[in-house]
């Protein structure tokens, strides 16, 4: 029966794991997925988790293994919605938010809903795009095509074909996946105008806006008063512009996996801003219906630590705290790749290493000088040239310029 199927082969990031666990150098460094490492290489459970698991557990009674609703924990997605669209969230009737399997169960039920409700002649990706988005909405059977991002010889945001292609090429009705933020893998965002822009043609297509938030951006610490003053605010700028401007019904996956680090917990969330209560009623059913097919509940565990960061005053500025030590970190690992470079006087412009932003850094490396990083320096990066930065520490950073170094000069 299934001799007849394709041979699929492994997803880029897990093959590339396979391939460094089998690599027996004891210099060899990964730099695939975005988890983040702390200064040692090690994963980091952030502090303000470790204290809300504490309030968690000394709350929990014999229902604590209980199933939760099929829409999941209310005062997590509650507080996750307003955490994204601030004072926005009213009129409150118009938001349907249900808790998802992280961002990818947030992607993969917004897919299955729109496939549904809108039957669109297909879903625009950014070129490139995080690899499961092609994957997801192929499942849903919805056309992909994709519109330009990344023009690879400025090393820099390609918006005026973005533009020309989203005006000439698409049908209405269509869907459009934009990176709410830190957007992977480029590491490029539209800015504020550009964004007006964007929006300006899906209001003119009558293009579906599908927000992916799976990142934050850098955060500063205000040591004047000793908490972090960066601001989430600005994460959600793109899309509550989209919401604000009041003529565009939209979606959104939220992830809690990077900025909490509640990988492997699961914890996400999909909200729809419709136009009407009447619309929010009939996409919560018909959204219900789905989850209920799909997962029948979320998990609890991970939601009700998330919530306790987000619903307390005081830990939620500790989160804050926490955030802008991750981010402080990758982005003195940006500065350090990007000296190492200079001082070996590698061959290019490496400037945009340090203007972009979030985890990831798309050097522009080719696949030859990705493979041959590998072979010859065995550090491991996915063959789009990607690099995760927060797997660089001060023990690898000159191995690894070093690597690039080599590639480059080949
Ligand atoms: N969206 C984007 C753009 C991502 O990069 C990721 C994670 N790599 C996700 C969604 C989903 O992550 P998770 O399922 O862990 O929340």
């Amino acid at each position: 029966l299934f001799s007849e199927l394709d041979d699929i082969p492994l997803d880029p990031h897990y093959a590339l794991k396979e391939d460094f666990s089998a690599d027996t150098s004891p210099s060899k460094v990964i730099l695939g997925s975005g988890i983040y490492r702390d200064k040692d290489g090690k994963p980091w459970v952030l502090p303000t988790v470790v204290e809300a698991e504490e309030i968690v557990k000394a709350s929990e009674d014999s229902g604590r293994y209980d199933y939760l609703p099929i829409p999941g924990y209310a005062p997590f997605y509650t507080a996750a919605r307003d955490l994204l669209f601030g004072a926005l969230s009213s009129p409150e009737e118009n938001f349907v938010s249900v808790q998802t399997i992280s961002g990818t169960g947030a992607n993969s039920l917004g897919a299955h809903f729109l496939s549904n409700a809108l039957k669109p002649s297909a879903v625009w990706l950014s070129n490139p795009s995080w690899v499961n988005h092609a994957n997801i909405w192929k499942s849903v059977g919805v056309a992909v095509r994709s519109y330009p991002y990344w023009n690879p010889e400025r090393k820099a945001l390609d918006f005026e074909d973005m533009i020309q292609t989203l005006t000439l090429e698409t049908t209405p009705g269509d869907v459009i996946v934009l990176h709410g933020c830190a957007h992977n893998p480029t590491g490029l965002d539209p800015t504020k105008d550009q964004w007006k822009m964007i929006a300006n043609v899906c209001e003119r297509r009558e293009l579906f806006p599908f927000f992916d938030c799976a990142y934050t951006q850098e955060l500063t610490r205000d040591n004047s008063q000793g908490f972090a003053s960066g601001n989430l605010d600005e994460d959600a700028w793109a899309l509550r512009h989209f919401a604000f401007r009041g003529s565009m019904e939209l979606a959104v996956a939220q992830s809690f996996s990077k900025n909490m680090g509640l990988y492997g917990e699961r914890v996400g969330a999909l909200h729809l801003l419709t136009g009407s209560p009447d619309a929010a009623g009939k996409v919560k059913g018909h959204i219900l219906r789905l989850q209920r097919g799909l997962i029948s509940q979320p998990p609890k565990r991970g939601a009700t630590i998330a919530a306790t960061i987000l619903k307390d005053t005081t830990l939620f500025q500790k989160w804050l705290a926490d955030l802008c030590e991750m981010s402080s970190r990758i982005k003195c690992m940006r500065q350090a790749l990007y000296d190492e470079l200079i001082s070996l006087g590698t061959p290019g412009n490496w400037d945009h290493i340090l203007t972009q932003i979030g985890m990831f850094s798309y050097t522009g490396l080719s696949p030859e000088q990705v493979s041959s990083m590998r072979n010859d320096g065995h550090v491991y990066i996915l063959s789009s040239g990607r690099i995760s930065v927060s797997g660089l520490n001060n023990a690898n950073v000159k191995h690894v310029a070093r690597a690039i170094d080599k590639a480059c000069r080949k």
